[in-house]
């Protein structure tokens, strides 16, 4: 009998799919892609024929412009590429983010793309589908990745907000998820106050509201007194967090969302005073819980950290490899 998975082929620019002709997550440009999300080390432009939840074109068209042919997949739809049949299923991570369920005879395989199981009020939650191989991400797979409540990190936001009515708290944030879900969290605490964006948020925060994500008010922090921001939340994208922009704001806390905020030093580094751990990816605990849960034959392992999630697996009798995917992590946190 031919070995588990040997109709998938893991390449350094993406997994290819042979008996159907298709990539997923490719670095380079294909003829055929299928696309679990639309962050930039997932999604590229330039393919001739992609295959993406509808969100994830809409995040796709607004980066890259109109590019190939898309084909839209619900979560949950089931089509054949070739000889294999193609399921997207909610993943968890940001707005249309999804698990590929591959099938091919006899066998399953799911590409995790990134996702958490935490609650995220932008998208729907990860959904664990039982598989052969669970191609995962490891982002966050080391044991001292274990990241706060969400709501914990949002509160003791609100708080330094309310101790200092005099300055602003600006929130370096990802333009592409996490800006959205740190306005969301904050609405979800009981923040009602007009929330201030940078400019570059704009457009991703208007097609989160096209999808029906309520994000309340929102107003655009550029051509404003200090004295207007002063006691109020502004959300940038991190690479503002210390350049000309910032400058015109009253005395910022300068705070950061991010999972990588669990390492203090890398906050030190950064010149952040406010560190929030609020990660769009599964923590150590969540990585571990949710193989237990899915129980594959195998996993495959990208996207970080490999080498302890393969170790932990080894300690369960579950075969695991390395595939060392290039590009990773371009905006992912
Ligand atoms: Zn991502
Ligand atoms: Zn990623």
């Amino acid at each position: 009998m031919a070995r588990l998975g040997s109709w998938i082929e893991a390449h350094a620019t993406g997994i290819h799919v042979p008996a159907g002709d298709f990539w997923i997550d490719p670095a380079l440009s294909t003829e055929r892609a299928l696309i679990t999300h639309g962050h930039s080390d997932h999604a590229r432009g330039g393919h001739g024929h992609v295959l993406a939840t509808p969100e994830t074109l809409a995040i796709m068209r607004a980066r890259y412009g109109e590019a190939g042919h898309a084909q839209a997949i619900s979560y949950g739809e089931k089509v054949w590429i070739g000889d294999v049949s193609v399921r997207f299923v909610p993943a968890g991570h940001v707005l249309g983010s999804a698990q590929i369920v591959l099938e091919y005879r006899g066998e399953r395989a799911v590409v995790s793309g990134d996702y958490k199981r935490r609650h995220d009020p932008t998208c729907p939650p990860f959904e664990p589908v039982p598989c052969d191989i669970f191609i995962t991400e490891a982002t966050f797979a080391l044991p001292v990745f274990c990241h706060p409540e969400t709501r914990s990190e949002i509160e003791r936001l609100m708080a330094a907000l309310a101790a200092e009515p005099d300055r602003c708290i600006l929130v370096g944030a990802y333009a592409l998820g996490k800006a959205q879900r740190v306005i969301a969290e904050l609405r979800a605490a009981g923040h009602d106050a007009p929330i201030f964006i940078h400019g570059a948020l704009q457009r991703l925060c208007d097609l989160y509201r096209d999808f029906g994500v309520e994000l309340g008010e929102l107003r655009l922090a550029t051509g404003l007194k200090p004295a207007d921001l002063a006691g109020q939340i502004v959300v940038a994208p991190p690479s503002a967090l210390n350049d000309r922009w910032s400058r015109r704001l009253p005395d910022p806390i300068t705070a950061m969302a991010s999972g990588w905020m669990r390492i203090r030093q890398r906050a030190r580094q950064s010149n952040i005073e406010l560190p929030l751990v609020i990660s769009d990816h599964a923590d150590w605990p969540e990585l571990t819980a949710t193989i237990a849960e899915i129980n594959p034959a195998e996993v495959w392992v990208t996207h970080g950290r490999e080498e302890a999630l393969v170790h932990w697996c080894g300690l369960r009798q579950i075969r695991a490899r390395e595939l060392a995917l290039i590009g990773r992590e371009d905006e992912d946190d």
